[in-house]
């Protein structure tokens, strides 16, 4: 089920956004030239390479135009939610 949003930053918009999907590419990188060695899309990197942790979604307020990490815009929604008596 989906939760509402509320912008944390204007405090107004509660309709217009961007989601932002976060897709993580693993790579290994030649250290002098920033060209990628080795893609690993298809295949687990080396015990070494971290896994991508973050959220899976940014959002975008398209009223106010700030980014933060969808939990925030939730979390405003629900402490808005508790004010009203
Ligand atoms: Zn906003």
């Amino acid at each position: 089920m989906p939760d509402p949003y509320l912008c944390p930053n204007c405090k107004t918009n509660k309709t217009r956004f961007n989601l932002i999907e976060q897709v993580a590419t693993p790579v290994r990188l030649d250290p002098n030239t920033g060209s990628i060695v080795e893609n690993f899309a298809d295949r687990s990197p080396d015990p070494f390479h971290l896994p991508y942790r973050g959220p899976e979604l940014k959002v975008q307020c398209a009223v106010c135009g700030v980014i933060d990490d969808e939990i925030a815009f939730i979390k405003r929604a629900q402490s808005m939610a508790k004010q009203i008596p």
